[in-house]
């Protein structure tokens, strides 16, 4: 058996992990932030029409510029987030980290670096890593908010090329106030400028409203969602962006001709049809993730305030260790390595009460 390190791999791929959430399978799995609810059946069924329709086509080539999908993602942000968009300022790619890749292929790439404040989406690191981009990992603060002080500081002293902005943040479940927000974007256009990239994958389940209006007369900022999470698609892979029509330009430099197939295309228009019944479960979810907060506040638990549809709750001397014993009990949750914290997604009221069982177990041991 060859070992990666005997292959000629990249210096900053060596002795590296992929990104590697556990697919395990157990009952109760609360570990990826998915939606815990199937799509509904005539959804299901207005897939299988589109999909029948494009499968017809599937000797030509897809919209390579998807503009159809693209204007209907417009009208889904022109209604929820408060601000007029169309197509030329919306972009498409398989999944949301399909996008960060491209932006970091448009704006990143060798001899530039990105800037995240950590603990936050492993994967914008992981991204960077991968597309040659130096990764500079920035301050949040003992609560997990971002001190503005420092955030300013950190952005004049390395002068980052990207900054990315998790809001609500993942794993720790805050949303980050629009003024923060204003700041940090007014800091790095002072220090270099650079691109501002807030990922709201998780914006739909959040108390407070999307940052889009922000992008009038912004054209450095860039805001990127996903259709994983809300429309509870995460098996579809769409994920997609709002900025300047300049940056949908620019980003058309570096994807891949073709890169978003028929199949793909089609079934995001179905589940943007349907796009009323899909955020009626959300609010079932954020009633769920508040049961949640407050539950585990209740058995004793410390949990960061929650604008996703997870929640982060501590603290633990052995955080794998407890982890291990939820999982014993057959629910999965997640330790993304923030010591003493774990994350449990939102799932539906009866998995909930598996994992608040488990969890009321657990303090018993600890305690
Ligand atoms: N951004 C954040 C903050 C996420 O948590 C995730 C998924 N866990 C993504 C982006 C990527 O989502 P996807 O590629 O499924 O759109």
């Amino acid at each position: 058996m060859t070992g990666i390190d005997e292959l000629p791999v990249r210096d900053e791929l060596r002795g590296k992990s992929p990104y590697g959430a556990p697919q395990l399978d157990v009952p109760v799995r609360l570990n990826t932030n998915e939606n815990p609810y199937p799509l509904p059946e005539p959804l299901v069924e207005r897939i299988a029409e589109r999909v029948r329709d494009a499968a017809r086509n599937l000797n030509r080539y897809p919209d390579r510029d998807a503009v159809q999908l693209r204007s209907e993602l417009a009208k889904y942000l022109t209604t929820t987030g408060h601000h007029p968009l169309d197509a030329r300022n919306v972009w498409a790619a398989n999944g949301s980290n399909e996008v960060i890749q491209q932006l970091l292929q448009t704006f990143g790439g060798p001899g530039r670096t990105a800037l995240g404040f950590e603990p936050s989406y492993s994967m914008h690191a992981l991204i960077a890593r991968g597309t040659g981009t130096g990764w500079i990992s920035g301050p949040r603060g003992a609560d997990f908010t971002i001190d503005l002080v420092a955030a300013e500081r950190a952005i004049a002293e390395h002068r980052p090329d990207v900054v990315f902005i998790t809001t609500p943040n993942n794993p720790t479940g805050n949303a980050v106030p629009p003024e923060t927000v204003l700041a940090l974007y007014e800091a790095a256009q002072a220090a270099k400028p650079s691109m501002v990239v807030v990922d709201e994958a998780y914006i739909e389940f959040s108390h407070g409203d999307s940052l889009l209006p922000l992008l009038e007369g912004r054209p450095h900022l860039v805001v990127s969602r996903t259709m994983s999470k809300a429309f509870g698609a995460a098996g579809l892979r769409l994920g997609y962006l709002a900025a300047d029509p300049a940056v949908v330009d620019a980003v058309q430099l570096v994807r891949l001709p073709y890169h978003l197939s028929a199949v793909t295309q089609a079934t995001a228009l179905a589940a943007l049809e349907h796009t009323d019944t899909l955020l009626g479960y959300v609010e079932q979810l954020k009633a769920e993730r508040d049961r949640l907060v407050a539950e585990l506040r209740a058995i004793g638990y410390e949990v960061t305030e929650s604008d996703a549809n997870f929640v982060q709750f501590g603290r633990f001397e052995d955080t794998q260790g407890a982890w291990r014993r939820i999982l014993d009990n057959g629910v999965l949750v997640r330790d993304n390595g923030v010591p003493g914290w774990l994350r449990v997604t939102a799932g539906t009221p009866e998995e909930n009460d598996a994992f608040l069982d488990a969890v009321r177990d657990l303090k018993k041991e600890l305690d």
